[in-house]
């Protein structure tokens, strides 16, 4: 019998991987809901864990609109790349339009950690090269992953935000 991925099951193969989640066009708080819903039909990815929903100081260019940020925790049968490749589709199908970088945007998703891999190609950098330097990304995986280790550094979340100088505001809203 051949292996198949069902919802709601696990295969030996799936990992597990932390999502980060951001919007600041809109209502972010609705982005982000649609977003979570279309990554968690993408078959071989289960959503498992939300955190809960911060509003965040912008990054970067500051002229801009609060975000509003989570990060998600999922299991999934798909590589890295694949992962990429469906979120990338969904930031398409919500209407993402690349203009500035670092500017405003409907929705933002990006792979923070993928398992327990370190991957460094010219389009896919796991885990996220700024995760550890951004409070928008550590206070919310805090919530849901104080343990996990960034494989990079063999530091835990936990770790990473004690050791964090980022003082922008982010303010749990959830
Ligand atoms: P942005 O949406 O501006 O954050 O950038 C998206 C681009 O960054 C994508 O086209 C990816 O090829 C690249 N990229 C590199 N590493 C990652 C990652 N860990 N998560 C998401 N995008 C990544």
């Amino acid at each position: 019998m051949a292996i198949g991925k069902v919802k709601g099951c696990c295969n030996l193969r799936e990992t597990v991987c932390y999502i980060s989640i951001g919007s600041n066009q809109g209502d972010g708080r609705q982005n982000c809901r649609n977003a979570l819903t279309l990554l968690d039909k993408v078959p071989g990815v289960n959503v498992l864990t939300i955190s809960p929903c911060y509003r965040t100081e912008p990054v970067g260019i500051t002229e801009q609109d609060w975000f509003i940020n989570a990060v998600v925790e999922l299991k999934t049968s798909l590589s890295a790349r694949a992962l990429l490749r469906e979120m990338l589709n969904i930031e398409n199908i919500m209407g993402r339009i690349r203009e500035l970088k670092g500017g405003p945007r409907i929705i933002d998703l990006d792979i923070l950690l993928y398992g327990q891999e370190v991957i460094a190609e010219d389009d896919l950098i796991v885990p996220h090269p700024e995760m550890h330097n951004r409070r928008f990304v550590l206070e919310p995986l805090n919530q849901i992953a104080s343990f996990a280790i960034h494989p990079a550094f063999g530091i835990s979340i936990r770790g990473l935000l004690e050791r964090l100088s980022d003082n922008r505001i982010v303010e749990k809203i959830t």
